[in-house]
């Protein structure tokens, strides 16, 4: 490969794609790929779906951009939408989900100023958590090795493990003024956070005035099968981030907001240029249509049952490559017994493509429009993958044998 001038953060995999089509991605070199990535879990309607390369191409011949010194009606469509279908009064727009989650922690520390309790700025979170890569998204995310060498990290997070509501208790200072958690921590490794658990810390949060802050970046708009993951578990936050695949693949991301919540954000107090702009606000309403259509989340919870079932065969028939199956909808995960990237690397010489993430698990995160015939044909490919480390393994044991 020619030397390339991207900025080197991230060890790329030496393939390129030209063109999608629904649940496929077309190489460069004419090989097609069953996409179980959907741009890490942004395209939920697949590639090139018609209504939406209609919303966005007649968009482009009508407005770009205008800023947000104007109103813009398609965004306050899609901000009226999101509240009809959620707990929120108000959606801040923005580019990503970074910055949905720079709202919601400016948002709820401005919301105790606003309630004069300044001092109120410090947010409870979770080991295991990824929250974003902005210096403030990082440090509520915790993890060390995307903090090392960044500098002082910023101040205000307070970070426990995940399902002891104790320690949540005890870690509660004057100075906590919100939660902040992720329903199913993805990049972690698609673990999910036991429903009791949230309904404790709604309960503590309640208790002591605190702001309940979900990140249902990964986890919104379908993807387990329910709207939003908060709907299935039925505790509701104060604050919301979400991005990803509300612009199923067009770069947005929101910040949903009770009315209480929110009452800190004045005229001038945030702001971004670009965010919900009238091209991204095209796109996020095609995306809404589809998705809210009748039975197309029903369609995402038999697609998850089946894909589920099919890897819970797969478990029983490779134990030595699959340890365990889990996710909700179609946000799942295969834990591996070996190195998660040896499962996504040879998932991939079979033309399925996949995310390792935290926790040696592999994600598996089709388009939500993916059909059983797809299902079939993924299951096929993972088996044939897994015979492939099955036989690496034995082959790698003979050697040593005849070495020892
Ligand atoms: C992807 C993700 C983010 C960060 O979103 P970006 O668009 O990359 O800034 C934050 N939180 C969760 C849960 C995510 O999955």
């Amino acid at each position: 490969m020619a030397v390339s001038h991207l900025l080197p953060t991230y060890a790329r995999v030496d393939l390129a794609f030209e063109r999608g089509e629904g649940c496929w991605l077309i190489a460069t070199n004419g090989e097609r790929y069953l996409d179980f990535t959907a741009g890490i879990a942004v395209n939920a309607l697949g590639h090139a779906h018609p209504h939406l390369v209609k919303a966005l191409t007649e968009q482009a011949q009508k407005l770009w951009h205008v800023s947000n010194l104007y109103r813009i009606p398609e965004g306050e469509r899609l901000a009226a939408r999101l509240c009809e279908a959620t707990f929120a009064d108000y959606v801040f727009f923005g580019n990503s989900g970074a910055e949905a989650m720079e709202c919601a922690i400016k948002m709820a520390r401005k919301y105790h100023a606003a309630s004069g309790r300044p001092e109120r700025y410090r947010i409870i979170t979770f080991e295991g958590a990824f929250h974003g890569r902005t210096l403030a998204t990082l440090a509520a995310g915790g993890q060390k090795k995307y903090l090392e060498g960044f500098g002082p990290v910023v101040d205000g997070f307070d970070q426990l493990v995940a399902g002891d509501l104790e320690a949540v208790r005890r870690a509660v200072t004057p100075e906590t003024g919100a939660i902040l958690i992720e329903p199913i921590q993805g990049e972690g490794g698609v673990r999910v956070i036991d429903p009791g658990f949230l309904k404790g810390l709604r309960e503590i949060a309640d208790e002591h005035g605190l702001l309940l802050i979900f990140d249902e970046i990964q986890t919104g708009v379908g993807r387990t099968g329910e709207l939003f993951a908060y709907q299935k578990v039925g505790v509701t936050p104060d604050i919301m981030a979400i991005a990803k695949a509300i612009g199923g693949g067009f770069p947005m991301g929101g910040c949903l907001a009770t009315r209480e919540a929110a009452k800190g954000m004045t005229a001038g107090t945030h702001g971004s240029t670009f965010g919900g702009n009238p091209l991204a606000m095209a796109v996020g309403n095609a995306v809404l249509d589809v998705v809210l259509a009748p039975g197309f989340l029903d369609h995402v919870r038999r697609m998850g049952l089946l894909l589920k079932q099919r890897l819970a065969e797969l478990k029983d028939r490779h134990p030595a490559v699959i340890a365990e199956v889990r996710g909700e909808g179609l946000l799942t995960g295969v834990r591996a017994v070996g190195p998660a990237v040896e499962l996504v690397d040879a998932l991939r010489a079979e033309k399925l493509i996949s995310i390792a993430s935290g926790d040696n698990v592999v994600r598996l995160v089709p388009p939500l429009i993916i059909g059983e015939a797809e299902i079939a044909e993924a299951a096929a490919r993972i088996d044939r993958a897994a015979t492939r480390i099955e036989q690496a393994l034995a082959s790698s044991r003979r050697v040593q044998g005849a070495v020892g």
